[in-house]
């Protein structure tokens, strides 16, 4: 299938209906032969005769005797269990491929027209994608840093607080957001990744730097003893930033790491206002998304998300543990 676009309004007369979808996601999840998501069989499926507004959707049914299920390419995907049109969920990705910092559920839920709890979900079920499934090491010169995100708001300082109205700010400062620590590690002219952590302990950060890190890469961290640890398989240096004195030896820095702190917690105020803790892994994995496809364009990071949609379903009920279990319903 021939597709190129360069702005919304091509996207949009590409993926003129339903139909076009279906069949674009067909040709990138199974290349013309259908393959059976329940018993993965790729015996030819029976078609199926769709009734009523679906009419124009390819839908099939196992011709494995012993499974006989019916499934669409939705089937097993992200896509799976919605009704959100898919035409919708398409235009949802191209938004969030195009924003640098990411989009809100209510700004999203206005651009694809549905309502604000459907957005929300979508947002979260793409974002959910948005995690690499098989990430190389890092290697070459690599920053390290912690910080901490969020916290109370009544105890940060004025410039810091969330613009809000008046009874709002009351009700957040009744409101104890832990602070959550967020390590992060960033290759030099390369990636970002970022790890929601408990502490600054060695035994919680080391196991993350060698998942991540190729051995013999040199580190680069401030004074914090944890990482000490590390000289047995890295070039580790810690730098001594002494009260007033943040003059820099050479290359010998966490400049990058410390710039993107700054623009993810501008990110995350900016845009999402508030973000739960039990949220956050999922918005720095975002934001970590857009710094490191800085220079991928648009229409490859939209193919990269739908190449994505398979396999790294995120339902409902993962995103709301604290909420009774019931079914979700869109729309
Ligand atoms: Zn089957």
């Amino acid at each position: 299938m021939d597709f190129t676009f360069k702005n919304i309004s091509e996207f949009n007369d590409f993926f003129k209906d339903e139909k076009t979808c279906y069949e674009f996601l067909e040709t990138q999840r199974w290349n013309g032969v259908p393959v059976c998501p329940h018993c993965a069989t790729a015996k030819k499926p029976y078609t199926v005769k769709a009734r009523g507004k679906f009419i124009d959707i390819p839908s099939y049914r196992c011709s494995e005797r012993a499974c006989s299920l019916p499934f669409t390419v939705r089937t097993g995907s992200i896509f799976e269990g919605s009704k959100v049109e898919l035409r919708k969920w398409f235009q949802a990705s191209y938004e969030i491929s195009i924003s640098k910092k990411g989009i809100s559920s209510v700004e999203l839920a206005t651009r694809i027209g549905v309502s604000q709890k459907t957005a929300w979900f979508i947002n979260h079920r793409l974002r959910a994608m948005l995690t690499e499934t098989a990430p190389e090491l890092l290697t070459g010169t690599i920053e390290v840093d912690e910080t901490f995100v969020g916290g109370l708001e009544k105890n940060k300082h004025i410039s810091e607080k969330v613009k809000r109205s008046k009874i709002s700010r009351k009700l957040d400062e009744k409101i104890v957001t832990p602070k959550t620590m967020v390590l992060g590690i960033l290759q030099r002219d390369g990636k970002v990744r970022t790890f929601v952590v408990p502490n600054r302990q060695a035994d919680v950060l080391n196991p993350i730097m060698r998942a991540n890190v190729e051995t013999d890469s040199r580190i680069i961290s401030d004074a914090l003893a944890s990482y000490v640890e590390l000289r047995k398989d890295y070039n580790h240096i810690s730098i001594k930033h002494t009260v007033g004195d943040y003059r820099t030896k050479g290359d010998e820095h966490t400049n990058n790491i410390e710039g993107y702190w700054s623009i993810l917690k501008r990110g995350i105020i900016g845009t999402f206002h508030f973000v739960s803790p039990q949220h956050l892994q999922r918005y720095c994995d975002e934001f970590a998304h857009h710094y490191n496809t800085r220079t991928t364009t648009t229409q490859e990071k939209f193919l990269a998300a739908i190449k994505n949609a398979h396999g790294n379903r995120l339902k409902y009920r993962d995103l709301t543990p604290n909420q009774p279990k019931k079914k979700a319903t869109l729309k």
